[in-house]
């Protein structure tokens, strides 16, 4: 059991359609908890800008999940009072090319977030990187400062942007892996109007979600190790499901928080969460805690036998068969 000093941030880091924001909700769910989604997103969602947000689904709503939007959004409007500065015009989010992310992430991998911020003094665009990570930290101190809370959750899943946060506060992030099936993944990542999101022509849509699943998913787990074992937590997306209330009892025990004593509590309308799942960042019922398995049926066996060619050996690793 550790005391809980400062505002502490649990991150939640997954492949997309993993069940991040049906987590973010439960843990948020806590008293002393705060859910804010993926947070990293809050200028794109404030400017209305889809390409700030890289988003492929043109009817994806830029709204907070009370249901107004951000600018409007009395939670949003207090947390930037205690900000201190404009949330629109504040930088909470990447905007390097891969490459350059390539290269912090080996940096961060091979000397470790000490390094980095060592490296980071000398060299000015590495320093403006992980600024970013200080504006999050900031914002996170921000929104638990407005919501009387003592930890905020928050879902933004991509492990880079874990980094920023661990190397601008490594005492104060939780890092809790979120990891699901890969042929759920895969099937969810095509399912309906998301199959026109991927390349088409070439490699079918299906291959390439397994393909992106896998790399993030190694990524995760590669990155995560930077991070000291008492800090992490691994939990999957089926038992989730499964057994929310015991997932919960464990993060509480792991991590000092008093016991979830009535279980999960709706939310719907009163959470003020950014991005994720519209359909459960706006429902936030239990009736969201159902283990969706339709893959099962709806994968043929041609399909599966291509998933194992791509990424069978890591799902069969992470214990799914
Ligand atoms: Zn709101």
């Amino acid at each position: 059991m550790e005391e809980i000093g400062q505002p502490l941030v649990i991150f939640i880091a997954s492949a997309s359609r993993s069940g991040s924001t049906l987590l973010d909700l439960l843990l948020g769910s806590h008293p002393l908890g705060v859910s804010t989604g993926e947070v990293r997103r809050l200028q794109g969602f404030l400017l209305q800008d889809r390409r700030l947000l890289s988003l492929r689904d043109e009817d994806y709503p830029l709204i907070c999940s009370c249901g107004k939007p951000i600018g409007q959004c009395s939670f949003w409007m207090e947390v930037e009072k205690t900000f201190g500065a404009s949330l629109g015009e504040t930088v909470f989010k990447t905007r390097q090319k891969r490459i350059w992310r390539s290269l912090l992430m080996a940096f961060y991998l091979a000397w470790g977030p000490a390094g980095v911020r060592l490296l980071a003094r000398a060299w000015a665009p590495l320093r403006q990187e992980t600024e970013i990570g200080l504006n999050c930290i900031r914002l996170h101190k921000a929104i638990c400062s407005v919501s009387g809370a003592s930890f905020v959750v928050d879902s933004s899943k991509s492990i880079y942007h874990y980094v920023l946060l661990h190397l601008a506060a490594p005492e104060l992030v939780r890092l809790m892996v979120l990891l699901r099936d890969g042929r759920a993944v895969a099937y969810s990542m095509v399912r309906g109007s998301r199959a026109k999101h991927w390349k088409q022509g070439g490699m079918p849509p299906f291959l390439q979600a397994a393909k992106q699943w896998s790399t993030t998913t190694r990524g995760i787990l590669l990155l995560s190790r930077r991070t000291p074992s008492s800090h992490r937590m691994l939990v999957k997306y089926e038992d989730l499901c499964r057994d929310p209330a015991k997932i919960l009892e464990e993060v509480a025990k792991r991590w000092g928080f008093p016991p979830w004593e009535h279980g999960f509590q709706e939310t719907r309308g009163q959470t003020h969460i950014i991005g994720g799942s519209p359909s459960i960042r706006f429902e936030g019922s239990a009736s969201s805690i159902e283990l969706d398995e339709s893959w099962k049926q709806a994968l043929s066996p041609g399909e599966l036998e291509a998933f194992e060619r791509v990424a069978g050996r890591l799902n069969r690793k992470l214990g799914y068969t």
